[in-house]
């Protein structure tokens, strides 16, 4: 986890950017993030048969193993390459170290069929180049495993880009348009980690709406790369993924603009989005979505009866923050204080903006202090916030909800709309059972 680094020429004066529609303003300062290492732990459930390797301290072997949870019954998918004293110090070098741990790792563990490379601080500021590495690993281990490598360094970036530079990792390292195998029919692409259990309930949903060319990327098996051309249309499950929508569509593929699918509101405006590119009726749709709709409605009104009217905070984490925000406030009847985002994709969010009330005040980047004291200000009924924050604030008497959590757990889609409701109730009436 990366400390909280004063920043010197931070403006405190925020600025508005949007004269219409919910009034975004921006700040600069001190942040509280945690580093894209995360995203290791869902990713490593999700891709069955890929390795994740940090090259990286004791710090981040720490972080992700407190994360992820003791792993005592499954040979671990991921693990750390510690850069120690010597490679620091330039006695040893930290290539030929590396090399040594992935032989020995390969010859060990032949079901690893895709090696990532994580970078990591350390790893930067020794300026080891993992790319060098990963090419100089495939001379010898492509075709059987394939290697490739990002960066989940924290130095600048937010937990969830993690799972951004690993899809586009392996978007990057798909064969150019023209040298691989095309197809002229019409195909939709899902992009961003879900659960197995999300991914096997909306391809129900989809071969209900008689789409059979769907594919879920990343995929369990990892050697099945998607295949993304022309004919691609794809939609984001996710809303922090810039980068690997940017290289999807450098290969031709097509975004359709859509909410994201956290609640009923935003998974049928998702379905809807795919039917209207597919050419799919109203009548169809409605029949596929009608049972799965009808029991998202039930499963969240008993929440509803506990969060309606209840103000809620947002600090800037995860970038589910606006597509959350829209759900507990228009499904649940939350009335939103400040909504904090780290960074915000003007047209990823365009459909998620759209349906957000226009005196929502929605604040990108952070200036942690101003905000502490915005937030006691408002003295919200539950506080979103990351790690670093939470403990304080359940000290000074506020109820927190670790946004961490919210990427942990399956929120997508109908089947899991009551679940994401129950993770804003829950700290509630704990809170109440408390005092009682
Ligand atoms: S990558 Fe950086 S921020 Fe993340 S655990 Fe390692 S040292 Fe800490």
């Amino acid at each position: 986890m990366n400390p909280v680094i004063p920043i010197q020429s931070a403006q405190r004066a925020s600025t508005p950017i949007h004269s219409e529609g919910p009034q975004i303003r921006q700040e600069r300062g001190q942040r509280e993030v945690f580093c894209g290492l995360t995203g290791i732990i869902w990713l490593h459930r999700k891709i069955q048969d890929a390795f994740f390797l940090v090259v990286g301290s004791r710090t981040c072997a720490h972080l992700i193993q407190s994360a992820a949870g003791v792993m005592i019954f499954a040979e671990p998918r991921f693990g750390t390459a510690i850069i120690d004293d010597r490679d620091l110090s330039g006695i040893a070098d930290a290539n030929e170290e590396l090399d040594k741990v992935v032989n020995q790792l390969l010859r060990r563990r032949k079901d690893i069929k895709t090696l990532f490379l994580v970078g990591s601080c350390p790893s930067e500021v020794i300026k080891l180049d993992l790319a060098r590495a990963a090419q100089r690993l495939n001379k010898q281990f492509n075709p059987n495993v394939r290697v490739l490598n990002y960066s989940g360094s924290g130095i600048e970036t937010t937990f969830t880009q993690g799972e951004d530079a690993c899809l586009s990792s392996i978007v990057e390292s798909l064969p150019p348009i023209g040298t691989s195998e095309t197809s002229n029919h019409k195909k939709l692409l899902i992009v961003g980690t879900l659960a197995d259990v999300v991914e096997d309930q909306m391809m129900r949903i989809f071969k209900d709406m008689g789409l059979e060319s769907v594919e879920f990327f990343p995929g369990r098996n990892s050697q099945k790369p998607p295949l993304i051309d022309e004919n691609t249309y794809y939609l984001l499950a996710q809303p922090f993924l810039a980068d690997t929508a940017k290289r999807i569509e450098d290969k031709g593929a097509i975004r359709l603009p859509a909410p994201f699918p956290l609640g009923v509101e935003g998974t049928s405006a998702w379905f809807e989005a795919a039917a209207n590119a597919f050419e799919i009726s109203s009548t169809v749709l409605d029949e596929a979505l009608s049972a799965p709709r009808q029991r998202a409605n039930t499963a969240i009104a008993k929440h509803r009866r506990l969060l309606e009217n209840k103000k809620i905070f947002f600090f800037p984490d995860s970038q589910l923050e606006i597509p959350l925000a829209r759900f507990l406030s228009r499904e649940l009847g939350m009335k939103l204080t400040e909504v904090g985002v780290p960074y915000i994709h003007r047209q990823h969010l365009e459909q998620e903006l759209k349906l957000l009330a226009t005196d929502t005040l929605i604040m990108e980047g952070q200036h942690v202090e101003d905000q502490l004291d915005r937030c006691e200000q408002a003295n919200p009924d539950l506080v979103v916030c990351g790690l670093g924050l939470a403990n304080p604030l359940e000290a000074k008497g506020f109820t927190t909800k670790w946004s961490i959590e919210l990427v942990f757990t399956p929120i997508q889609g109908f089947d899991q709309a009551g679940d994401l409701a129950e993770l804003f109730s829950r700290p509630l009436v704990r809170k109440e059972k408390i005092a009682a």
